[in-house]
C-alpha cells in the first residue's frame, strides 16, 4: 500500500512542477509507488538563525535547503536570496533541478536552497554574516559528494566564495568543490558567470536551425536583465539577432530597430533602472511579453506567462531562461496557438552544465581554458536539444513534454536499477 505523508502543495510553482511531472508520469505509465517517490522531496532542511546587524541588533532569518532526488548523483542546485522564498517554491525549484540534470545527462540529482531576505537591504558585512551563518546551518547536508549549491536569484560569485570559505574553515582544508559559481580566483571556472546566457544563445541557434528561421535579424525580447537575461541579450545581439526589448523588475525599453545592448549592460551590473536608460521607448513587463517577436525569452521569475495574459503573447518561440515562467494552463494555450516553447529544464541548463565542469575541475585540481568550457557546453546542450526534439517527434508531444519524458525516465531508470533499500 502506498501512504502519502507529505502535505499537498500551496504554492503556484510547486503546483506547476507537480502538474508537469504528473503529465510525464501518465505518459510513461509510471506505477503509483514510483510516482510517490518522485513527487516528494527526499530531504528538506529548514533553518532559523540569528545574524548580527550593523546597528547592533540581532536579525532572525529563515532559510531552506531541499534535496529532491539523489538517484543519479549528488544533489545540485542554486541558492536564492529573496523575500518570496518559501518551502514550496524551493521544493519546486529542487524538482526542476532533478529533471534538468537528467535531461542534459549530467550526473546529479536536484536540490535548491533559499533564504527569506531582500539582499539589497543588507550591508556587505550583514550579507557576509548571513551567508556564513546559513552555510554553517546547512553544512550538515552539503558537500562535494552530497549536495553542491550554486548562485541563483539574489546570490552571486561572492556569496559562493563565502560559503566555500566557511565550509573550508570548518573542515580545516580548502573544499573548493562544495559550491560552484565561485570567483575564478577561488576555484571557479572560466565561463561560469555567463554560462546560462551562453546556453540560451546555443538553444536559440539550435531552435532557429531546427525551424528554419534565420538568426540574422531575428527579433528578440528578453524579460529580466540580470545575470541570465542580460548576457543572453548581449550574446544574441553579437550573433546577429535584433534585440528589440529588454526589461528589469520595474519596466523595460523597446526599440523596433534594435537596442544597443552593449550600451545597456551597465544597468545589469549596477542595477540602475532600464526605465531611465536612453535608446528606446518605455514598456511595461506586460507589454514586453506581448511584443510580436521571433523569440521571447522570459528570464526573470516563475509564473510570468499565465492564463490571464497568454492570449496577448505573439512571439513565435518562447525560450525559457527563468525556471517555471509558464504555467501549465498557459502552456496548453500556447500549444493551441502554435507557439513553440523551449522549456526551462533544457533552455537554461547552461548554468548547471558549466557548474558540473567547475566541480569536475575542482575535484581534479586541473583547470581548463575558456574555449574548452564553451565548446563542451555547446556539445552537451545541443545534444540535449536534439534528444528532446527527437523525443517530441517520436511521441508527437511538445518540447516540454519531451524534455520531461526524457528527464523523468532517466531518473526512473536509475531508481529502478538501484532498487528500493533495504
Ligand atoms: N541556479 C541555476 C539553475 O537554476 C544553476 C544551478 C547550478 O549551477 O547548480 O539552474
Amino acid at each position: 500500500m502506498v501512504v502519502e505523508t507529505q502535505a499537498e502543495p500551496a504554492s503556484d510553482a510547486l503546483k506547476t512542477a507537480l502538474a508537469q511531472f504528473d503529465a510525464a508520469a501518465d505518459c510513461l505509465g509510471l506505477d503509483e509507488g514510483m510516482r510517490m517517490v518522485l513527487r516528494h522531496c527526499k530531504r528538506e532542511l529548514a533553518v532559523h538563525f540569528p545574524v548580527r546587524m550593523d546597528n547592533g541588533t540581532i536579525g532572525e532569518f529563515t532559510g531552506y535547503r531541499v534535496q529532491h532526488n539523489l538517484a543519479r548523483g549528488p544533489a545540485k542546485g542554486g541558492l536564492r536570496y529573496n523575500l518570496n522564498v518559501s518551502l514550496d517554491e524551493v521544493r519546486a525549484l529542487a524538482m526542476w533541478m532533478t529533471w534538468k540534470s537528467a535531461v542534459v545527462n549530467i550526473p546529479y540529482g536536484g536540490a535548491k536552497g533559499g533564504v527569506i531576505v531582500n539582499p539589497k537591504q543588507l550591508s556587505v558585512r550583514e550579507l557576509e554574516n548571513l551567508t556564513r551563518r546559513y552555510a554553517t546551518e546547512i553544512s550538515i547536508i552539503i558537500g562535494p559528494n552530497e549536495d553542491i549549491p550554486a548562485p541563483d536569484m539574489g546570490t552571486d560569485a561572492q556569496v559562493m566564495a563565502w560559503i566555500m570559505d566557511t565550509i573550508s574553515m570548518h573542515r580545516g582544508y580548502t573544499e573548493a568543490g562544495v559550491v560552484t559559481g565561485k570567483p575564478v580566483s577561488a576555484g571557479g571556472t572560466l565561463g561560469r558567470a555567463e554560462a546560462t546566457g551562453r546556453g540560451l544563445l546555443y538553444i536559440v541557434q539550435e531552435t532557429a536551425r531546427q525551424f528554419g528561421v534565420p538568426l540574422q535579424g531575428a527579433t528578440v525580447a528578453v524579460q529580466g536583465f540580470g545575470s541570465v537575461g542580460a548576457v543572453a541579450a548581449q550574446l544574441l545581439a553579437r550573433a546577429g539577432a535584433k534585440v528589440v526589448a529588454v526589461s528589469d523588475s520595474g519596466r523595460g525599453i523597446y526599440n523596433e530597430q534594435g537596442l544597443d545592448v552593449d550600451a545597456l549592460m551597465p544597468c545589469s551590473k549596477d542595477r540602475s533602472p532600464l526605465s531611465e536608460a536612453p535608446g528606446g521607448d518605455h514598456v511595461t513587463n506586460g507589454e514586453l511579453l506581448a511584443l510580436p517577436v521571433d523569440f521571447l525569452i522570459p528570464a526573470a521569475l516563475e509564473g510570468q506567462i499565465h492564463e490571464r495574459n497568454v492570449d496577448s503573447v505573439r512571439a513565435r518561440f518562447i525560450v525559457e531562461g527563468a525556471n517555471g515562467p509558464t504555467t501549465p494552463e498557459a502552456d496548453a494555450i500556447l500549444a493551441d496557438k502554435g507557439i513553440f516553447v523551449v522549456p526551462d529544464i533544457l533552455a537554461n541548463a547552461g548554468g548547471v552544465i558549466v557548474s558540473y565542469f567547475e566541480w569536475v575541475q575542482d575535484l581534479q585540481f586541473y583547470f581548463w581554458e575558456e574555449g574548452e568550457v564553451n565548446d563542451r557546453l555547446h556539445r552537451v546542450i545541443t545534444r540535449a536539444f536534439r534528444d528532446v526534439v527527437a523525443m517530441a517527434e517520436q511521441r508527437g508531444v511538445s518540447l516540454r513534454e519531451a524534455a520531461m519524458l526524457l528527464g523523468v525516465n532517466r531518473v526512473v531508470e536509475a531508481t529502478r536499477v538501484r532498487g528500493i533499500y533495504p
